[in-house]
Order: structure tokens, then C-alpha cells, then sequence
């Protein structure tokens, strides 16, 4: 290892153990997740010349337009689904860097992405297997249709912003099944759900800020 390579590792180590120690402050206590989020370099999901901001609590460039969450709400996200979902199977909506579904690779059996803009999908699926991660399908694909097979989940995560839960795309998700979702009615806020007898049982919300879940694929 050369010595700029250390100096990066060190250095973002120090960063990371203080992104911890902010998220704890801000009410996240699930240890494993904590412990994973320290071991994950997350300097290496951004936009290169933003990696020095890489654990600081701020959303940052991905490419095309596109942000990686702030380490807070992936994290406040995430322990909705350790603590209220049953951990076998996600669909996840807005792959973008692949952070986030690096995160659900860890506690889930098996991880359903979805991204509609061609190169990110294309990167996230690279940057995931480079990381030795297996459990992840990766779709090219608008969330607003679904997994295009059937299939049957205990959650669905979607990291985008819409006005109204898709239904094509929770038509897959198991009764008592957890939703987590960020809508921007009436106040942007995300929202934690459980399906229950067709209709949503509000279980947590946090408010939020977000990049639109948009129509269609984008090929690039
Ligand atoms: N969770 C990501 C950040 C997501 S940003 C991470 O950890 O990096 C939101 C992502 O949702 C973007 O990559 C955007 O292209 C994608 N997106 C927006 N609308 C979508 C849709 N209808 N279907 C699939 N992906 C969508």
C-alpha cells in the first residue's frame, strides 16, 4: 500500500467513526448497523471530487443529476426496516450509487433493485460485485411498474420522492409487509408503512428532502 493510499484510509476512518458517533447523537442505536455503516467505504459511492465530504451529513453528487442520502436518513430508513420488517426479501426503487442496497445486502436474504437511468445501474451493479456482494438483482427499470416476474417481498424502499404510493409497485409486497417511502403530500416526509388488510398503517415518518421518482428509463 502506498503511502497516499494509507493516508486516505486513516483519514477516512477518522471521518467515519464521527459520522457514527453524529448519527448515535441523532438516535440511531442498532449496533450492526452502526458497525456496518463504519466498515463501508462510502467515499468510494460519490462523485470523486466530493469524496472528501463523503461522511460529512450531506447529500452529495452521484452523476447525472442524481444524490446519495444523507448518512441520517439512510440510516433512520434502514432501522425502520431492522426493527418493523421481516428480513427475507426487498425491492429496493432509486439504486443510484448502490449505498443503500449495499446496506440491505447485509440484512436481508435477498435484495430486488431498481434504477431508471442506464449508467447508474450499470456502475452500482459493478461497484457491488467488485465488493464481493451476491444477493443483489439488479433491474434497469421504472419503480413505478414493478418487478417485472412475480414476486412476493417483506419490504419495499424507495429512495425517491413521489406524490402518491405506485400501486403496480406495492402489488408485490406480503401482507404485514413494510413500506418505506418518501412522499412529498402533504409535507415532504418519509413514511414507514405496514400493509394491513389493503390498506396503510402509518407505523413512523421523518421529514425529508428528496430527488423526484420519475417516469420511464433513460438510456446512456
Ligand atoms: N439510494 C441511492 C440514492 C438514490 S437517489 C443511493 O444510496 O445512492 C434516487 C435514485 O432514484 C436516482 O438514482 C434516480 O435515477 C432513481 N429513480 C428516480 N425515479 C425512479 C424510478 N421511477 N424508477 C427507478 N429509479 C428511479
Amino acid at each position: 500500500m502506498t503511502m497516499e493510499h494509507l493516508h486516505k484510509l486513516t483519514h477516512s476512518n477518522a471521518k467515519a467513526s464521527n459520522m457514527i458517533l453524529e448519527l448515535q447523537q441523532k438516535g440511531i442505536h442498532h449496533e450492526a448497523l452502526l458497525q456496518l455503516m463504519l466498515s463501508i467505504p462510502r467515499h468510494d459511492f460519490v462523485e470523486p471530487a466530493f469524496s472528501h465530504l463523503a461522511y460529512s451529513a450531506t447529500p452529495l453528487p452521484i452523476g447525472k443529476n442524481q444524490t446519495i442520502s444523507q448518512p441520517l436518513t439512510v440510516a433512520q430508513m434502514t432501522q425502520w426496516l431492522l426493527q418493523y420488517a421481516r428480513l427475507g426479501r426487498v425491492l429496493e426503487v432509486g439504486t443510484g450509487s448502490g449505498y443503500q442496497t449495499c446496506i440491505l445486502s447485509h440484512f436481508f436474504n435477498k435484495v430486488h433493485t431498481i434504477e431508471r437511468q442506464q449508467s447508474l445501474f450499470e456502475k452500482s451493479q459493478k461497484r457491488l460485485s467488485s465488493m464481493g456482494i451476491q444477493n443483489v438483482e439488479f433491474l434497469h427499470g421504472d419503480g413505478h411498474l414493478g418487478w417485472p416476474t412475480s414476486l412476493s417481498v417483506d419490504a419495499i424502499i424507495v429512495t425517491a420522492m413521489a406524490n402518491k404510493v405506485p400501486l403496480a409497485l406495492t402489488d408485490c409486497l406480503k401482507e404485514k409487509g413494510i413500506l418505506i417511502m418518501p412522499l412529498d403530500q402533504p409535507e415532504p416526509m418519509i413514511g414507514c408503512w405496514q400493509k394491513c388488510n389493503d390498506q396503510w398503517k402509518r407505523l413512523d415518518d421523518t421529514p425529508a428532502q428528496f430527488v423526484p421518482m420519475l417516469e420511464g428509463l433513460v438510456r446512456d
